[in-house]
C-alpha cells in the first residue's frame, strides 16, 4: 500500500507547478496534499485540464471528472509607460520572474514566467498584459532540472524556483513595504512619466490627472478583455 507521502509526491509530479492558486489552494503542493488525503476533488486544476484530472483521480483513488475547464497559457508582460515601480508584482510572483527595484520600471523574465496571473491581480495601474503563447507548458526555462523530458523538467524548474522564493523571503517582505507606499503619489508620478514619454509638458496637475485617468481607462479595458479571455477572478 502506498504511503500518503508517496501519493503526494506522485501527484506533485503531475501538477503543472504553475503555482497559480486557481484550484483554490495556496500552491500546487497544498492541492496535492489535499488530494492525497481525499479531502478535495480531482478536477480543480484548470491549468492541467482533463488529462491531469484523470491521472490524479487514478493515483488518489478519487472519482473521475470530465470537462475540466482549462485556460489558455500566457506569459505576463509589463507595459513600461504604466509601471510606477511599486514592487507589488515582485512580491506576488511565486517564481521570482519579475525584475526591478522600487520606483523603477519592472520587467517580466519571460523564460521564467509560469503564467500564473498573480502579478496581474496586484498591479495598481493594471499595466501588466497577458501575452498568449504557443508553448504547451511553462516555464520555458529548465536549467535547474536535469530531467530529460522537457515538460517534467519545466515543472521541476518552476517548483524549485518557488521553493527558493519561500526560503529566501525576508522577514520584511516587499509586500510589507507596499503598505507604506503612498499609492496616490506613485500614481501621480506615473501620469507625469507617461506624459513626459509622449513629449507632452505637464502644465498643471489637472493635465497630469487627465493623463492618468486615460491610462487607467485603457488599463481597465485591457483588464476586462483579459478576464474574459483567461477567466481570472473578478476584482
Ligand atoms: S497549477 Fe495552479 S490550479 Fe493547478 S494545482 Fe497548481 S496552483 Fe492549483
Ligand atoms: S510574472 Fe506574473 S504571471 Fe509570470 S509567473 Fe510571475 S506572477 Fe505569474
Ligand atoms: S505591480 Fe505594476 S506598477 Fe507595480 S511594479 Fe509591478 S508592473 Fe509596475
Amino acid at each position: 500500500m502506498k504511503s500518503k507521502q508517496d501519493i503526494i509526491k506522485k501527484i506533485e509530479q503531475i501538477l503543472p507547478q504553475t503555482q497559480c492558486r486557481r484550484c483554490g489552494f495556496a500552491d500546487c503542493a497544498s492541492y496535492a496534499k489535499a488530494l492525497a488525503y481525499r479531502t478535495t476533488q480531482a478536477n480543480l486544476c484548470t491549468v492541467g485540464g482533463d488529462k491531469t484530472a484523470q491521472q490524479i483521480a487514478e493515483i488518489a483513488d478519487l472519482p473521475v471528472y470530465q470537462g475540466v475547464q482549462s485556460v489558455p497559457l500566457f506569459i505576463a508582460r509589463i507595459e513600461e509607460d504604466g509601471c510606477i515601480g511599486c514592487t507589488a508584482c515582485i512580491a506576488a510572483c511565486p517564481v521570482n520572474a519579475v525584475s526591478g527595484a522600487a520606483k523603477l520600471m519592472h520587467a517580466v523574465i519571460a523564460d521564467e514566467c509560469t503564467g500564473c496571473g498573480l502579478c496581474l491581480e496586484v498591479c495598481p495601474t493594471d499595466c501588466i498584459q497577458t501575452v498568449e503563447v504557443k508553448d504547451n507548458f511553462l516555464p520555458r526555462n529548465t536549467f535547474l532540472s536535469r530531467l530529460p523530458e522537457k515538460q517534467s523538467a519545466a515543472k521541476e524548474h518552476a517548483a524549485l524556483r518557488y521553493q527558493q522564493k519561500q526560503i529566501f523571503r525576508q522577514p520584511e517582505t516587499v509586500s510589507d513595504k507596499k503598505i507604506t507606499l503612498n499609492i496616490n503619489q506613485l500614481l501621480n508620478q506615473a501620469g507625469q512619466k507617461t506624459a513626459s514619454q509622449k513629449r507632452i509638458s505637464v502644465k498643471s496637475n489637472e493635465l497630469a490627472e487627465q493623463e492618468l485617468q486615460q491610462q487607467k481607462e485603457r488599463s481597465h479595458q485591457r483588464n476586462l478583455r483579459r478576464r474574459e479571455q483567461y477567466g481570472l477572478d473578478s476584482e
